[in-house]
């Protein structure tokens, strides 16, 4: 290889490693998120760049002519394509699923390159290095095999073409760990006489432990095995950087897979979760109770008392959830709020950390329709002060208001910390039925003596509220 090509593209791969450290950190503030995004943008152009300039190189001096350089821009423009085309058709409520989908990919790819790793024999000279590469190889696949089925049941689950309940296969710890115990046999036992029946094992393991791992996760821990994949595909594409030698996808790779796994333990202390309970695929976790329990009558408003009701109020606290993603309700959320700040209502909006599909979902809504930041407030900074509210309007959100978490020990969402909206003088809850929401849990809210329900797509119903808020004298 011409040494200046490679060490031109080295640079360029420091540099493209540095702009990806910058996006991280840009894309952690609301203020900065533009120019992470701006930043990660530079990184893989640079990156995409370079790597052709060194492909173009590797292909001059072992003079295979130019067929594998169009080999790669042909998969290149195919992939840019379809990925060009999904971001701009996708909803974001669509976004989480799109999300695993992606992560399967990467997965997949570990996994090719892995086989490919063991079918090229490479010359590698000594025999200590022969080892590692075997290693490498053996570590890539069942990682990327782990990842690759596991993202495509969050796809599923996340889509609702599987259901969101855990699977509960009987001594499912027991074949989760016998799974884990057998790669770490498998991984022996190729180091030190590699053939394909053992790496034909370990792929078939890895796709069948990827699969029962999160099958086995509950709908209302859906959040954190999103982030959790993010995290495996992160490792799984450095493995594949092992292989390739290339130290720019081992940089990436473990950059995704920190600040994913980061995420992970992040959410799992939002949701009073156990994190190595839930990377081991809700290791531990007994099937919840899940006895139908009556709790009453509820009641109905229209949309005209809920006017009345909200201009008489002097605080007024929302609580977006999906459903309003689903309805993109955000415009009339943000007009509704600006016409009660303009009458001298106090409006703040109380956010979950898992409300919606994904990380940050409502707080991207929120700001698309431009409402102010600083009446956003994350669910720590306003729990206690929803018992001097008067009113909260419930646009949407189901799972992460349900007073069970916090009362009911055998709910499958117990112990997840909720939005106390109850405290509030008035609950008005915006949905279209009696419907559960994402976990599958009747919510006791709906029942409550100062619940009342609003039916109806939330979208129409802000705007009839909208339309029917009595003229200021
Ligand atoms: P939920 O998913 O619990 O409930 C949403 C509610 O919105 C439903 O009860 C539904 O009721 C209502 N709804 C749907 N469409 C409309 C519409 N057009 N107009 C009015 N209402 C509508 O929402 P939450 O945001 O409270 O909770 C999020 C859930 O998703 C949690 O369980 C969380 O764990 C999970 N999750 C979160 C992820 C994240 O990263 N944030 C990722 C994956 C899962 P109806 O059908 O009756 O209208």
């Amino acid at each position: 290889m011409n040494l200046d090509a490679s060490s031109v593209a080295f640079a360029a791969y420091l540099v493209a490693a540095l702009l990806f450290i910058l996006s991280l950190a840009g894309l952690s503030k609301h203020e900065t998120a533009r120019n992470g995004v701006a930043y990660g943008i530079a990184g893989m152009a640079i990156a995409l760049v370079a790597t052709l300039w060194l492909a173009i190189d590797v292909a001059d001096v072992a003079d295979t002519g130019a067929l594998p350089v169009v080999l790669l821009l042909v998969a290149v423009l195919i992939g840019a394509a379809i990925g060009l085309w999904r971001a701009r058709v996708v909803e974001m409520t669509g976004m989480p699923e799109l999300i695993a989908l992606l992560h399967s990919f990467v997965g997949l790819a570990a996994v090719l390159v892995g086989w490919n790793g063991y079918l090229s024999h490479p010359e590698l000279g000594l025999e200590s290095l022969k080892d590692i590469h075997n290693a490498e190889v053996f570590i890539g696949v069942f990682i990327g095999g782990v990842t690759f089925t596991g993202s495509i049941v969050a796809n599923l689950k996340l889509s609702a073409r599987m259901k969101s309940a855990p699977l509960m296969l009987p001594g499912k710890n027991a074949i989760n760990l016998g799974a884990l115990g057998a790669f770490v046999v498998l991984t022996i036992w190729f180091v030190a006489t590699p053939n394909l029946a053992l790496l034909i094992a370990v792929t078939v393991v890895s796709l069948a432990l990827g699969w029962h791992l999160v099958a086995s996760i509950g709908g209302g821990d859906m959040p954190v095995v999103v982030s959790m994949l993010n995290s495996y595909s992160g490792w799984a594409a450095a493995a594949s950087g092992f292989l390739l030698s290339n130290n720019l996808l081992i940089v990436t790779g473990a950059l995704v897979g920190s600040s994913g796994a980061y995420l992970s333990f992040i959410m799992c202390q939002a949701m009073n979760r156990s994190f190595i309970s839930v990377i081991a695929g809700g290791f531990g976790i007994e099937a919840p109770a899940g006895e139908a329990k009556e709790y009453g009558e509820h009641r109905e408003i229209q949309a005209a008392e809920t006017a009345e009701l909200l201009a008489g109020a002097s605080s007024v606290v929302i609580t977006p959830g999906y459903g309003m993603a689903v309805a993109q309700a955000q415009y009339p959320v943000a007009a509704l709020t600006a016409a009660l700040r303009e009458r001298g209502v106090d409006v703040r909006f109380a956010i979950h950390p898992v409300a919606g599909r994904l990380p940050g979902h409502m707080n991207v809504l929120l700001a698309e329709a431009k409402v102010p930041y600083d009446i956003v407030l994350e669910m720590d900074e306003i729990n206690d002060e929803l018992g001097d509210v008067d009113v909260v309007l419930v646009i949407g959100a189901n799972d992460t208001v349900n007073p069970a978490a916090l009362e009911e020990p055998g709910s499958p969402i117990a112990g997840m910390p909720v939005l106390e909206v109850w405290k509030a003088r008035d609950v008005v809850v915006f949905k279209r039925s009696m419907a559960v929401g994402y976990a599958g849990v009747q919510n006791p809210l709906f029942f409550r003596d100062n619940t009342q329900m609003l039916f109806g797509d939330a979208k129409e119903r802000v705007n009839d509220i909208i339309a029917a808020l009595p003229v200021r004298v």
